[in-house]
């Protein structure tokens, strides 16, 4: 399974990843993440993006194209992925389209998640993630169940993300509506875009996409299987 999830940050991409993640067993590829650890890192691909990142523009691509380049390999093919933040951009969408039918494989969907604006904002103000293991709260819809305490691993330590700050939440959304929307046509147009309510609660928006997978996988298995029936 070969999958984008689309939509401005803040709208569940990353929560949905991993809900997707662990049912599937198909791995995340966060292009945010991988882009934090460079910086984190301090490496050269980090050093060049740092200041993008905390001004909210998007990575020049020939960067982007080689960081996926190493995750992007034989593996991530037979296994399949779930993008979560790439393409952010029609260039590369089109980079990624030639690099998998270079390879006689195509992406089965593009997933957006529709969120308000308004509430893109207060998910993204309230946003924090524990220190230690990563795991990801908001200050009202997700608080830890102790207070101070993470859920997972009782780490007491919480971080916020530096791109968070709200005049920089306003250049990603900018840059979401500049470069990203655009992909939403691309993507209708090659019948691969299917939209979900992001304003949903996770879990019922994760119901949600496990049904469209279900009925846009269920076509694909009948066709494989009248064709097994023809070949007997
Ligand atoms: P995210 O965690 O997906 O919100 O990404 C955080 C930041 O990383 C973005 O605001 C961009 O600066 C950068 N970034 C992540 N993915 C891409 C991409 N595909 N193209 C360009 N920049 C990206």
């Amino acid at each position: 399974m070969k999958l984008i999830l689309l939509g401005p940050p803040g709208a569940g991409k990353g929560t949905q990843a991993k809900l997707l993640e662990a049912e599937f067993g198909v791995p995340q590829i966060s292009t945010g993440d991988l882009l934090r650890q460079e910086v984190a890192a301090g490496s050269e691909i980090g050093k060049a993006a740092g200041a993008v990142m905390a001004a909210g523009g998007l990575v020049p691509d020939e960067l982007l194209l080689r960081l996926l380049a190493r995750r992007l390999g034989g593996a991530a093919l037979r296994l399949g992925f779930i993008l979560d933040g790439f393409p952010r951009n029609l260039s590369q969408a089109r980079a990624l389209d030639s690099w998998l039918d270079a390879r006689d494989a195509q992406i089965d969907a593009v997933l957006e998640l529709k969120v308000d604006d308004a509430a893109l904002v207060d998910r993204i103000a309230g946003r924090f993630a524990c220190a230690a293991c990563g795991a990801g709260y908001h200050e009202t819809l997700k608080p830890p169940r102790a207070a101070g305490h993470c859920d997972r691993c009782a780490g007491t330590r919480f971080t916020r993300r530096e791109d968070d700050r709200a005049e920089v939440v306003a250049a990603r959304l900018a840059a979401y509506a500049a470069q990203t929307a655009p992909l939403l046509p691309y993507y209708r147009a090659q019948a691969r875009l299917f939209s979900v309510d992001g304003m949903a609660p996770p879990d019922q928006v994760f119901q949600d996409i496990r049904m469209l997978l279900d009925a846009i996988r269920r076509p694909r298995l009948e066709r494989a299987d009248s064709k097994a029936r023809l070949e007997v």
